[in-house]
């Protein structure tokens, strides 16, 4: 939350929500115009509508006395029809102003959370790993939408109310002042009044606002968490859908009472309002009827009516003025959220003199590397090994032990704390970042494929490739055959996130999606879920080739994927146990040949053949 020191409206809000409220600082402030600066021309002409549509909504209350005066009590028909007809073509004129005047408004407020939006899914495409493995989904979304969605209502609502209301109220009081200043004063003192109840329904409302935002994002959570599709899996694996729905009907109830309490917060403030309404004219009634009767007969009827009727257009904005405090701090708030977001460092990116050369190789050197997400936890410990041009390493170690950080190091999902790694003798830190990335490509252990057709798929990785190529790489993976089965061929839709394909199938899209992007350096994180033994296969065959001719990483759990490696890292806690090929390490009598020999016991009695698994109780 932003920090304490607030400084609008000292008093109106308690110490807790003094504690909560945005700080508005000048830069704040200038932060929040420079949005306006692009739309300046539409601002101003926005400024000179109200300007306009303010002046013209009083002159009619103005035009009512001559009505009275020139018109009903000097029984002059031409100039009552004449002042009649002024007062209609000023409200009709003052009405069409208005029209302009809010689409003016709305086409800036959608440009602006237009351009917002924009820098906002830019940045957040920037943020690191850390950074969406860290922060609720929920409330990543929530600032995407609702926030921003928040700052159009601010400029169409919040903001124009709070210059319209000024400039009427600023000519109400001109107008009335010029008109009789005393009873001006009369009808003004009143006003003070209204400060009283506004400060307990701002105060009150303040506080219902900060809590629905916070079960908003609550909500948002929940809904991101179980109706997604593993989440929604989850639940009901352990059928837990009665708790998931009792847990969202309570969220849902709290935001519905928080709901009903905002709109009621400003009730009682609304019924003391209209008796002061009320009071007002009478007292201009009365003081303007003493001195008309008994001190100057030279004020007329007219004119009294002018202030009457003046006063009766203050009201509103000057409860529109006391309310806004609300709406104001709310908006800061909203900005504040979402700059909070745009100050967030992008901790991951090219430096500013970025290295990008011709071609890549795909060499990998790691110099003594150390890596923790968490300074209590160091994951990687002083890890050095080398790979060069052509040449393939398995790492293979328990669950658990570093292997899937060690290789995001490599495309910079995360950087090192210490030591470096080098991509084709460069450290990666130096590198174009996008050079980097292009030069890599890595098939996870959890494959993602976006919701669409293996076509759609596919022509990620190359969005120019032809047919012919994406046949190939199809073969290559070893699922053309699948695809040619599929009535619709390579337009077969995968479903959402590819869950209407299995985990073998979806693995080897990921294949020939790699293979079209065909990076100088592969990394393949090998799945620990088991696969059929002909699923597996088929992989097998898929990536064998593969790593022959180029240079690759692969993480390994199945002993076949093990040999096709020329070297191997035997990873445990964080640290290179054992390293060499597989004939050596067996030899060594180590940490590799318990491995080995519980695999072969392993495949001795289990279905799971070929399956490389190790636990820290076996090593
Ligand atoms: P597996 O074979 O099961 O995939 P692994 O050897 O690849 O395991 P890593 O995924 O690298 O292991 O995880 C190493 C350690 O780092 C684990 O203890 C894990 O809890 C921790 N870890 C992984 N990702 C994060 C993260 N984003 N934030 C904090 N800790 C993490």
């Amino acid at each position: 939350m932003p920090p304490p020191g607030g400084r609008l409206g000292p008093g109106y809000l308690t110490d807790e929500e003094k504690m909560n409220k945005p700080k508005v600082t000048k830069e704040l402030m200038k932060r929040i115009f420079s949005y306006l600066k692009p739309y300046w021309k539409q601002f101003a002409l926005v400024l000179t509508a109200i300007l306009f549509s303010a002046i013209m909504t009083l002159l009619p209350s103005v035009i009512t006395g001559k009505i009275i005066d020139d018109g009903l009590i000097a029984r002059n028909m031409k100039a009552l029809i004449k002042f009649i007809l002024i007062s209609f073509s000023v409200t009709v004129g003052a009405n069409l102003i208005g029209i302009l005047e809010s689409y003016l408004n709305t086409w800036i407020a959608q440009h602006i959370t237009y351009d917002m939006r924009n820098t906002m899914y830019k940045h957040l495409q920037k943020m690191s790993q850390r950074f969406f493995t860290t922060n609720n989904q929920g409330d990543i979304i929530t600032r995407m939408t609702s926030d921003i969605s928040g700052v159009q209502q601010i400029i169409t609502t919040t903001l124009s109310n709070i210059i319209s209301n000024v400039i009427t109220l600023v000519v109400a009081m001109i107008v009335m002042f010029r008109e009789n200043w005393i009873l001006a004063i009369v009808g003004i003192a009143i006003i003070p009044l209204f400060v009283i109840p506004t400060r307990t329904a701002g105060k009150n409302r303040w506080k219902i606002t900060k809590d629905s935002q916070a079960c908003n994002d609550e909500i948002n959570g929940i809904l991101n968490e179980t109706l997604s599709v593993s989440g929604q899996l989850l639940v009901k694996l352990f059928g837990m859908e009665e708790k998931e729905y009792d847990k969202y009907v309570s969220v849902n109830k709290r935001m519905i009472n928080l709901n009903i309490k905002e709109s009621m917060a400003g009730r009682w403030f609304r019924m003391v309002l209209s008796s002061f309404t009320n009071i007002g004219p009478m007292l201009i009634y009365l003081v303007g009827g003493i001195i008309m009767m008994k001190y100057d007969d030279s004020v007329t009827v007219g004119e009294i009516t002018v202030l009457v009727a003046l006063l009766g257009k203050m009201y509103g904005p000057v409860n529109q003025l006391l309310n806004i405090q609300v709406d104001w701090i709310r908006s800061m708030a909203m900005f504040t959220r979402i700059f909070e977001y745009y100050d967030m460092p992008v901790e991951i990116d090219s430096p500013p003199d970025a290295i990008t050369p011709d071609s890549a190789s795909g060499e990998v050197q790691f110099n003594n590397v150390c890596f923790h997400y968490d300074p209590e936890r160091q994951i990687l410990k002083n890890i050095s090994f080398s790979l060069e041009k052509g040449k393939c390493i398995a790492i293979v170690g328990p669950s658990g032990s570093g292997k899937s950080t060690l290789i995001n190091l490599i495309p910079r999902l995360y950087d090192v704390k210490d030591g470096e790694v080098l991509f084709d003798g460069v450290d990666v830190r130096k590198l174009d970042l996008a050079f980097l990335r292009e030069n890599i490509g890595i098939v996870s252990q959890e494959t993602y494929l976006f919701n669409g057709s293996i076509r759609e798929n596919l022509l990620y990785a190359k969005p120019d490739a032809t047919e012919t190529e994406l046949i190939n790489a199809c073969k290559q993976a070893n699922i053309f055959e699948f695809i040619e089965k599929q009535e619709s061929g390579l337009d077969t839709l995968v479903g959402n996130r590819g869950l209407k394909l299995s985990g073998g199938e979806k693995q080897r899209i990921s294949i020939a999606r790699i293979l079209l992007k065909d990076p100088a350096l592969m990394i393949f994180d090998e799945a620990t879920s088991a696969l059929d033994s002909i699923s597996e296969q088929k992989i097998q065959d898929a990536i064998e080739p593969l790593i022959q001719s180029r240079t690759s990483i692969l993480i390994a759990h199945r002993l076949s994927t093990i040999l096709a490696a020329d070297e191997i890292l035997v990873i445990k806690d964080g640290e290179i146990v054992e390293k060499g090929s597989h004939d050596t390490l067996v030899k060594l009598g180590g940490v590799y040949t318990q491995l080995y020999e519980t695999q072969f016991s392993k495949a001795n009695n289990s279905a799971e053949e070929n399956k490389f698994e190790y636990t820290e109780g076996e090593g």
